[in-house]
């Protein structure tokens, strides 16, 4: 199933889908793509497809950019302001793209919206191809319809490609899913596993509500964890438990 090369040995799962917000790219402000950082995350990209066999696909988001409820919420129609955020997510996937192959790593970029001049159309039997033959593929556009989100995307081409895990970086501080918002609550407590029925039914702030069930529907495992944490990707492939498991 994976690209061959150099000694490899299997992970925790044969083929992953990471998702990456769009605020994963920002700096300091929270706006527009810091290279280094987008260094950081291709870098560790790079190094746990040399480690493991592994098919590595990326759903990108644009949070750092654009949100289409922040566009709502200046009176904006909504599904243009998603249609904008979903374009956001191209520019951060171009930027991926450009960042991984300046390592080395060839990629390919498919999106959810219609334009051949940047990257190839969503088309699921030829980014499993890609994957195969050893190409990181960086899923854009979201889901291709206003309304959702990019965890949601996330969800949903990990279950189409069939991949055995999403794992879900955050960046916020947080290194995985807590009974309460850590920042604001000092007695919130980390879990380490945790069912998709309890994230739904106690509103624990993971992914989307979308997204959970799609996942749950599909017995595809989350990882919850701290994107920012230096190893945590390996860390997580090699079978450690890093941040929160959601099955
Ligand atoms: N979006 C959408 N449909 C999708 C995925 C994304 O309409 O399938 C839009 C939505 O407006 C969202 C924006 O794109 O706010 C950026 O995506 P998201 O907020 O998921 O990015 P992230 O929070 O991961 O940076």
């Amino acid at each position: 199933m994976t690209s061959s090369g150099g000694a490899r040995r299997p992970g925790r799962w044969g083929r992953i889908v990471l998702k990456l917000s769009g605020e994963a790219f920002a700096g300091g402000n929270g706006y527009g793509i810091d290279g280094e950082l987008a260094a950081q995350i291709a870098t560790e990209i790079v190094r746990v497809r040399s480690e493991f066999e592994i098919d590595v696909a990326i759903v990108v988001g644009g949070g750092n950019i654009w949100r289409g409820m922040a566009g709502e919420g200046v009176g904006m129609d909504r599904a243009q302001a998603d249609y904008m955020g979903m374009l956001a997510t191209v520019i951060n996937a171009l930027a991926l793209q450009d960042t991984l192959e300046r390592l080395g790593q060839p990629t390919r970029v498919q999106t959810a919206i219609g334009m051949a001049q940047v990257a190839e159309p969503y088309v699921r039997r030829r980014a499993i191809r890609h994957l195969e033959k050893g190409r990181v593929v960086i899923f854009a556009a979201g889901t291709g319809n206003p309304f959702f989100t990019t965890d949601t995307a996330a969800a949903l081409r990990a279950v189409e490609i069939e991949a055995g895990a999403l794992l879900k970086g955050t960046h916020s501080g947080t290194d995985g899913i807590y009974t309460a918002d850590p920042r604001i609550d000092p007695e919130a407590e980390k879990l380490g596993e945790v069912r998709y029925l309890d994230v739904l039914s106690r509103g624990l702030r993971a992914m989307d509500n979308t997204a959970v069930s799609l996942c749950m529907d599909n017995e595809l495992p989350i990882v919850v964890f701290d994107l920012m944490g230096p190893g945590n990707v390996r860390a997580i492939l090699d079978g450690q438990s890093i941040g929160t498991l959601v099955s």
